[in-house]
Parts: C-alpha cells; structure tokens; sequence
C-alpha cells in the first residue's frame, strides 16, 4: 500500500509514519506545510527509508494536491493535517476554518478526481480515512453534578455533534463533508474520532508537555478553573495503531471511536506529572508548589470520554498503555530529548530541517 498521509510532521501524523514504515511494508507520502506545528525533527529516524517520501504542500493548494495524487497514485490517504490547538482557535478562528473546513473540502475533491478515474483492484482498495477528535460531540455529564444511580454516559459513534470551540466547530464541519462526500459522490470514507492525546514528540503548547517543561524550568504550572475537566487521555502511539488497524481493517462508510478508557481530572494529571518528577528530578520543594490557578478557559468543556467499544470488538484494536505506564514514559522520554524540545521552542529545527532534509530535495 501507498499511504498519503497528511499532518505526517505533527505530533500525532509523526507516529503514524513512524508505525507504519517501522512496522509495516507499506509506503507513505508525508504531505505537510510545516506550520508552528509541524516538525520533521520527529520523524527523522524514518526519513531515510526508501518507503518514505516528503512533500511541503498546504491541503488548501488544489494545484499541489493534485499534482502530488498524480504523482505518487496512493492507494489510501490518512487526513490528519489540521490547526489543533483550541486557544488559538479562539484567539484566532480564521486558520481554523481555512485548514480545517476548506483544506478538508480541497484533499476531498483531489481524492475523490484521483480516485474517479482508478479502475480494478486499485479503484476497490482506496480509502480515505479523515482523522477527527471526540471534541465534535461536546462535552458529557461530569461526575460532581451527577445525582442519580444511572451510570455516566460516555460518547459512542451516534452521539449528536455538538461543538463548543472554533476548533471543535471546524472538525465537527469537515467531519460533515467527509460524511456527505461519502455518501454523495461514494468516495470510499472511514472517519474516526479520538480522545485526548499525550505521549513523545507533542508541541509544548499543550497541557502535559507544557506541564513537565515548565515543572523543570521552575515555572509555574497553570491550571485552567479548579482543574476539575476530565479527559479520557491516549497515548499516541496506540492512537496511531489504532489507525493503521481502521485504515487496513475498517468498513467503507462506518465511524469508530477511539479512546484509552482514561478519565482524568487536569488537575490530577498535574499532581501525577509533579509526583513523577519529584521522584526522578528530585529538588528541595515538591513540584506540586509551582501549581497556579488561571481564569478558566472561554465555553470550556466539562468532561470528554470514549466508548470503544465499536473498534474494540470490530477490529480487535485495544490501547496497549494504562495512564500510568504511559505518563512515565512521557516524563521520561522528555527528561531524555532536551535537544528536540529546545529545537522545538527556539525554532532551531528549521534549520535543521534545511541542513538534514535540504541535501535530500
Ligand atoms: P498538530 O498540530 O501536532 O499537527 C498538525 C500538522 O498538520 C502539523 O504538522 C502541521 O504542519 C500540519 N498542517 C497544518 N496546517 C496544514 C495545511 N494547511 N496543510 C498541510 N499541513 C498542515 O496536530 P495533532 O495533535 O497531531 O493532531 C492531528 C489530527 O488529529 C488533527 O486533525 C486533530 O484534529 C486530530 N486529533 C488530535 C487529538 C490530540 O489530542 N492532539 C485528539 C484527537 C484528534
């Protein structure tokens, strides 16, 4: 298989393309931008395989995209580029609608001429695959208002879209154009829907590597609110395994959730990261004491969590990580790689990119 992936420089496309060329026989096409976001540092280890192409192109670039279906004919494309961070979808929506709702209706309408014009057995096989966030659905019930016996629901594939955020809203919308693309015009669409997050090579910008970082740089650790949202966290390389598994194993049409059974108050995943470090960067005081409340995030969900079941008993896909196995390995993945988080925030990695992948293209 020829796999194009998009978003393969991101914290979550960069395992993917590392599942795949370390685990499987199949080929990928990283098509990436290279925003903030995007890092090639992180898939550097693969970048030499002879299974392994890159192209610096934006989804919302018609020409490019077709040029690079031309090209390279995939036989699946995995969706997953994406503007992913919700503050600065409400400090700045206008990227969040470019990349996520008209690069998603752009990478549609490339696949779906590519794809047209297939025949056989290449035609039969082609997927594409939108990669999309449990975030769509709103938020669930929280354990602190819940007064009666009844069990607290959790998101299944037929929970309504409800979305909180400009982030939110524009996953939700380019969830709605896979769907109707599918269903109108018959390109052959899986969608799938995940959880939180976390694990090596995430942008610190968000909460568990912004967290460790700032415990280790002796900075405060803010909290949103009292810290009480849950999230149902995944480490992201069962996540990328998950995906792998729907792209080869999943039905043309169906949607599969995907989450780690991992219902977790923020605050209590910050007391567990101060815990983790004061037992291997132990110091005079506890991490703990850099803990600082902060003005609660605008129209901020109250608790995310997955049933998995469908992708569990469809395809056999189960998270391989409890929180707890997977949160120390976190913590120590980022205590072993100063060089990629200090590449990473200094910008430095752009350099690198020119020096390492430059002599290649
Ligand atoms: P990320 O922000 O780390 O990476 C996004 C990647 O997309 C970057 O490499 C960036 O350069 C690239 N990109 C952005 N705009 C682009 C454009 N216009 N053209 C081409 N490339 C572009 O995101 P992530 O956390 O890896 O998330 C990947 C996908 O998974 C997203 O679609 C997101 O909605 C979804 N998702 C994320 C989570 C999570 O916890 N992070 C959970 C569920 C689903």
């Amino acid at each position: 298989m020829k796999i194009l992936v998009t978003g393969g420089a991101g914290f979550i496309g960069s395992a993917v393309v590392r599942y795949i060329i370390n685990n499987t026989k199949d080929y990928v096409i990283n098509v990436d931008k290279l925003t903030y976001a995007g890092n090639l540092e992180s898939i550097s280890m693969i970048s030499d395989s002879e299974r392994y192409d890159f192209v610096q192109a934006d989804i919302c670039d018609k020409a490019a995209l077709e040029q690079i279906f031309a090209t390279h004919q995939p036989d699946a494309v995995m969706h997953l580029a994406a503007e992913s961070h919700v503050d600065r979808s409400i400090s700045g929506p206008a990227e969040f609608i470019e990349t996520n709702i008209v690069g998603t209706y752009t990478l549609l309408e490339a696949a779906r001429a590519y794809w047209s014009e297939l025949n056989g057995p290449k035609k039969d096989i082609f997927r594409f695959h939108h990669i999309s966030t449990d975030e769509v659905y709103g938020d669930l019930p929280h354990p602190d208002e819940w007064n009666n016996d009844e069990i607290l629901p959790l998101f299944t594939e037929i929970t309504p879209y409800a979305p909180s955020s400009p982030y939110s809203a524009s996953k939700a919308s380019s969830d709605h154009l896979v769907r109707a693309w599918q269903r109108t015009y018959g390109l052959p669409c899986i969608v799938t829907n995940c959880s939180n997050n976390y694990g090596p090579y995430h942008f610190p910008e968000k909460l568990i590597p912004l967290v460790i970082l700032n415990a280790l740089e002796g900075k405060s650790l803010p909290i949103y609110g009292k810290g009480d949202q849950i999230r149902d966290w995944l480490y992201v390389e069962d996540h990328a395994r998950a995906l792998y598994t729907v792209v080869i194993k999943g039905e043309i049409g169906e949607t599969y959730n995907i989450g780690g059974h991992n219902e977790k108050k923020n605050l209590n995943v910050v007391l567990t990261i101060c815990d983790l470090l004061d037992e291997l960067v132990p110091k005079d005081k506890s991490y703990r004491e850099q803990i600082t409340y902060v003005a609660d995030r605008p129209g901020h969900d109250r608790r995310y969590a997955i049933d998995a079941g469908k992708i569990n008993h469809a395809l056999g896909w189960k998270p391989l990580e409890t929180f707890e196995t997977g949160i120390r390995k976190t913590v120590q993945w980022y205590l072993d790689n100063h060089t990629w988080v200090d590449n990473v925030k200094s910008g430095a990695y752009k350099s690198w990119v020119e020096q390492n992948y430059g002599k290649r293209k």
